[in-house]
C-alpha cells in the first residue's frame, strides 16, 4: 500500500491487541501508523481492518435514498453550528435515548475525537474544525457502548466512518453514523505550528473556523484569547485558512479520496447547501443551511425524527452537488503544495507560510 493511500483513520491502531501500533507525525504534519516489530505478534488484525486494503469492498448495500436541504428552526442552536445544525438535532435524539455521541472537539489547540453523554458535552463537537482529528480509541469505545446495548451516534469524516465500520466488522442495530461532505483535512502538525508561531504567547480560549457573525456565506476564523482579545479573519486573509482553502497542506490521501459519491457506508451525509438560492430559494437567509443525503433505512428513520425540528424540503441531490462538488470529487493537488513543503525544508515556518500566501496579513 502506498503511503498516500493511508487516510489516518486509525482502524489499525484500534484493532491492535497489544499496543504495537503508534501514530507518528511526518514532515508534512500528518500522522501515520508505525508497527513496533519487536512487540508485534503478527496477528494480522491491523491489515484486516484497513479500509485502504479492502479495495473490493467499495460497493455499499444501499445508495442515497433521498436528499434534503434545511435547517434547525431553533436560531440559538443554528447560530453556533457550521451549517444548518443537523448534527446537534441528531445528537439530541441519541442523548434522549440514553445513548453516546462521538464527534470532534478541541483538546487545547489539538483536535481529537471524543464521546459525550450530555448535550453540554455534545456542544464541544459543534463547529467544523479544519484539522484532522485524532481518533484515539473511540472505535473501541463505540463498540463497547454498542455491546452494552446502547444507542451510538458516531460522526466524522467519510474516511473515519469507513474506518469505524471496518473496525466493527459487523452491523449493530443501534449504531447510527453521519459523515460530512469533506473538502479534505488540514495537517495537524501545520495547524499546531501555526498557532505556536502566529499566536505566540497567547492563551487560547476558543477557536471557531466557521464563525457566522458576518453571514454564513462570509465565514470567518475567530480565535478568542483568554485575556479577552480576539483574532478575526476571512479565510483568504489568514495564513492557515488560506493554505487549507487553497489545498496546500491537506493530507496527501485527500487529493484522491476514495470515499466520495452518493454510495456511502454512513446513514446520513451532511454538508453545506452551497448554492441553495439557485435550487431552493426559500432557504436562503445566510444563517446556515444544510444539505442532507439519506443513505439507509436507519438514516431515513433518524432524519424523520430530527426533521420535526427543521424547516426542510426534499431536493434533487444531483442538482444540489453541482454547487457542492466535494460530495463527489476530491480537490486537485496544487503545485503550491510541493513548493510549500520545499520551502519548509529551507526556511522558517513563518516565512514558508508567508511565501505561500504571497503577502503579509499581520
Ligand atoms: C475538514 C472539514 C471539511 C469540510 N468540507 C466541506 C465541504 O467541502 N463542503 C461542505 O458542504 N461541507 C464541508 N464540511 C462540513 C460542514 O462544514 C459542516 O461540518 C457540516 O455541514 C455539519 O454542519 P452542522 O451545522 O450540522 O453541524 P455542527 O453543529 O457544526 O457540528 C459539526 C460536526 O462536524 C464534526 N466535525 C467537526 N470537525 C471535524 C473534524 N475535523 N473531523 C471530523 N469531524 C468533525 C463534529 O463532530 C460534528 O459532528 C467540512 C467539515 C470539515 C470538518
Amino acid at each position: 500500500m502506498l503511503k498516500r493511500e493511508c487516510t489516518g483513520c486509525m482502524a489499525c491502531y484500534n484493532a491492535c491487541p497489544n499496543g504495537s501500533i503508534k501514530m507518528k507525525m511526518d514532515f508534512e504534519g500528518c500522522t501515520y501508523p508505525y508497527i513496533n516489530s519487536r512487540t508485534c505478534i503478527q496477528c494480522g488484525k491491523c491489515r484486516a481492518v484497513c479500509p485502504a486494503l479492502q479495495k473490493g469492498d467499495k460497493q455499499q448495500p444501499e445508495q442515497t435514498i433521498v436528499s434534503y436541504v434545511g435547517y434547525c428552526t431553533d436560531e440559538k442552536i443554528r447560530r453556533t453550528s457550521s451549517s444548518g445544525a443537523v448534527f446537534p438535532l441528531a445528537a439530541k435524539w441519541c442523548i434522549d435515548k440514553g445513548g453516546t455521541v462521538f464527534g470532534a472537539r478541541y483538546d487545547g489547540i489539538r483536535v481529537i475525537h471524543s464521546h459525550a453523554e450530555t448535550m453540554e458535552a455534545v456542544g464541544l463537537f459543534k463547529g467544523s474544525k479544519y484539522v484532522q482529528s485524532n481518533i484515539g480509541i473511540t472505535y473501541r469505545q463505540a463498540r463497547e457502548a454498542l455491546e452494552k446495548g446502547k444507542y451510538v451516534l458516531y460522526t466524522g469524516l467519510p474516511c473515519q466512518i469507513e474506518g469505524l465500520k471496518a473496525y466493527l466488522k459487523k452491523e449493530y442495530e443501534r449504531l447510527y453514523t453521519i459523515d460530512l461532505i469533506c473538502h479534505g483535512v488540514g495537517a495537524p502538525g501545520i495547524w499546531e505550528k501555526y498557532i505556536k508561531v502566529f499566536h505566540r504567547g497567547k492563551k487560547i480560549k476558543h477557536i471557531d473556523f466557521k464563525n457566522k457573525d458576518a453571514g454564513w456565506n462570509k465565514e470567518q476564523l475567530v480565535i478568542q484569547y483568554a485575556n479577552g482579545g480576539e483574532y478575526r479573519r476571512f479565510p483568504l486573509d489568514d495564513y492557515y485558512d488560506y493554505g487549507f482553502n487553497q489545498n496546500i497542506f491537506l493530507r496527501s490521501s485527500c487529493y484522491d479520496c476514495q470515499y466520495k459519491g452518493f454510495n456511502r457506508k454512513s446513514d446520513l451525509t451532511i454538508g453545506d447547501a452551497w448554492g441553495v438560492e439557485k435550487y431552493a430559494p426559500r432557504f436562503r437567509d445566510d444563517k446556515g443551511c444544510s444539505l442532507v443525503f439519506v443513505h439507509s433505512k436507519r438514516g431515513k428513520e433518524l432524519f424523520e425524527e430530527i426533521s420535526k425540528k427543521m424547516k426542510c424540503e426534499a431536493v434533487d441531490g444531483k442538482k444540489a452537488v453541482q454547487y457542492n462538488q466535494r460530495m463527489i470529487s476530491s480537490v486537485p493537488e496544487t503545485p503550491k503544495r510541493k513548493e510549500f513543503y520545499e520551502n519548509l525544508r529551507k526556511y522558517s515556518f513563518r516565512l514558508s507560510m508567508m511565501m505561500t500566501k504571497g503577502k503579509k496579513n499581520e
